[in-house]
């Protein structure tokens, strides 16, 4: 194995709904994905529904915004992905910059959520912030995708 090597991990993605509403926005932000070195492994378009968007985000239950997030989530199609990279969880989140967007000092201005998110809620893009999350979104979206199996067999091909 060259040393160069690197593992590669998983991370979930979603394009929320007034991202997926702006094609301008949605090519932009697929090009960034690509041009900082992630794979997308598996897509998936759909409209999620409020039992789902509130399952989705059950650990915000209970919190001020969480009615506005559900109905946010809902309001239109979005788009999955699984991204490949090393490191993908935090250099994703990296990318995708801080959940606030409304005020300058939250979300760095060219990061994802900073050139493109509407407000504190409406910002755009989700990432996954572990790897148990990773896994659990994943299978949330993906419940026929074998982590584990590719993690042993078709990373290979990207190394
Ligand atoms: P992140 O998406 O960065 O992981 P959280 O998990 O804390 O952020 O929140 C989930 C989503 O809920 C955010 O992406 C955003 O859409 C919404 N949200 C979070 N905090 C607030 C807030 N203070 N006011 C309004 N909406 C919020
Ligand atoms: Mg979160």
């Amino acid at each position: 194995m060259s040393r160069h090597a690197k593992t590669l991990e998983l991370t979930l993605a979603i394009l929320k709904p007034d991202l997926m509403s702006n094609i301008f926005a949605a090519q932009n932000v697929r090009q960034r994905i690509l041009k900082n070195g992630f794979y997308f492994v598996k897509t998936r378009n759909l409209h999620l529904t409020t039992s789902e968007a509130a399952q989705f985000y059950g650990e915000h239950e209970g919190k001020f915004f969480f009615n506005r997030l559900v109905t946010y989530m809902t309001s239109g199609p979005i788009r999955t992905h699984i991204l490949a990279r090393d490191n993908a969880i935090k250099q994703w989140r990296m990318l995708l910059g801080a959940t606030k967007v409304n005020k300058t000092v939250y979300a760095e201005p060219d990061s994802i959520r900073g050139e493109f998110g509407l407000s504190d809620t409406r910002n755009c893009v989700h990432g996954s912030d572990s790897p148990a999350t990773a896994r659990r979104e994943i299978n949330f979206f993906f419940p026929d995708f074998n982590i584990e199996m590719w993690m042993a067999t078709k990373q290979n091909f990207f190394l």
